[in-house]
């Protein structure tokens, strides 16, 4: 399973933020050549899914029991509507290894994909601000569900979320 356009990613920084490269972090997991170890990795892997449009992986690894009936329709739609421009984990709670269950909350920032008729309009950045539920099953994490939490609001002078680099007080200004 390789996405086209991939050429060379493997050693390029992944785009879930960890800092790592591509190939030492997500891209294994998006590959099915390993399984992500915690619940944060899986949380990683499936942000860095969204991002590329890896609908296959999205729901592989979505519990079975907590998918939605027109879950491949939603996620095409999803994908296609949605610029994922940043994720910032927030704090995970359980979800290593020896854990049965885990949950990571999250800030990810994305811009609304430009309509064709629109104009050069860049829209603003928005956040999706969440607490995701995860369960292990063998040796395979799963994403169970979240509760979508109010906007994260970092201090003052702490980064911004949206990935900017700018402090949060001189972001969105
Ligand atoms: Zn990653
Ligand atoms: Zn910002």
């Amino acid at each position: 399973m390789t996405s086209k356009g991939m050429d060379g990613a493997m050693s390029k920084q992944c785009m879930c933020g960890s800092q790592r490269q591509y190939a030492n972090c997500c891209g294994p997991y998006l590959a099915g050549e390993a399984t992500a170890p915690t619940a944060e990795a899986l949380m990683r892997s499936r942000y860095s899914a969204f991002y590329q449009g890896n609908i296959d992986y999205l729901i592989a690894t979505h519990q079975l029991d907590s998918r939605p009936p027109n879950e491949r329709t939603d996620l095409i739609k999803s994908v296609k509507n949605t610029r994922w421009v940043n994720l910032l984990i927030v704090s995970a709670h359980k979800g290593q290894a020896k854990d049965q269950s885990g949950t990571v909350e999250f800030v990810a920032a994305y811009r609304p994909a430009l309509r064709l008729t629109s104009t050069a309009v860049t829209e603003p950045v928005a956040q999706l601000h969440e607490r995701s539920r995860f369960i292990r099953a063998g040796h395979r994490w799963f994403y169970v569900g979240g509760d979508i939490l109010m906007p994260y609001q970092p201090q003052r002078s702490q980064p911004c979320w949206c990935g900017s680099g700018k402090k949060f007080k001189h972001c969105h200004g």
